[in-house]
């Protein structure tokens, strides 16, 4: 008898560089072109030259915030439906902190509380 075999859709997963995160990258690379344009400007014309490096920070100041305000947007596009994106939404988030059980002040060791002294046991992961 012969092998048969159907074709079976499945998923996974491709990744390939996120368009936010090249813009993230190119908004510090204009950043850091801005800051150094300055420099050399002020190196070469000296005190003369403020004006026009101040100019050229301003600007690739102002480009850095368009690029990084078009990855924010593909951010917040991406969550709307549900994709997964990458880099950080700015603005407020949820952070997880380690509290005591004890009293429930912040944790800054990992030995015992700073607050009421209690000794940290260990959690257990799979808890
Ligand atoms: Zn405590």
């Amino acid at each position: 008898m012969e092998l048969t075999a159907t074709p079976v859709p499945e998923s996974r997963r491709v990744t390939s560089t996120a368009i936010e995160s090249l813009l993230d990258l190119a908004a510090i690379v204009i950043l850091c072109l801005g800051f150094a344009a300055s420099i050399t400007v002020l190196t070469w014309v000296g005190i003369v030259g403020l004006g026009m490096a101040c100019w050229l920070i301003l600007g690739s100041f102002l480009n850095w915030l368009v690029f990084r305000a078009l990855a924010e947007v593909i951010r917040l596009l991406k969550r709307s439906v549900d994709l997964d994106y990458a880099g950080r939404i700015s603005g407020s988030y949820v952070d997880t902190v380690m509290t005591c059980s004890n009293c429930g002040a912040i944790l800054r060791s990992d030995v015992c509380c700073d607050s009421c002294g209690a000794r940290l046991t260990k959690v257990d992961p799979k808890d």
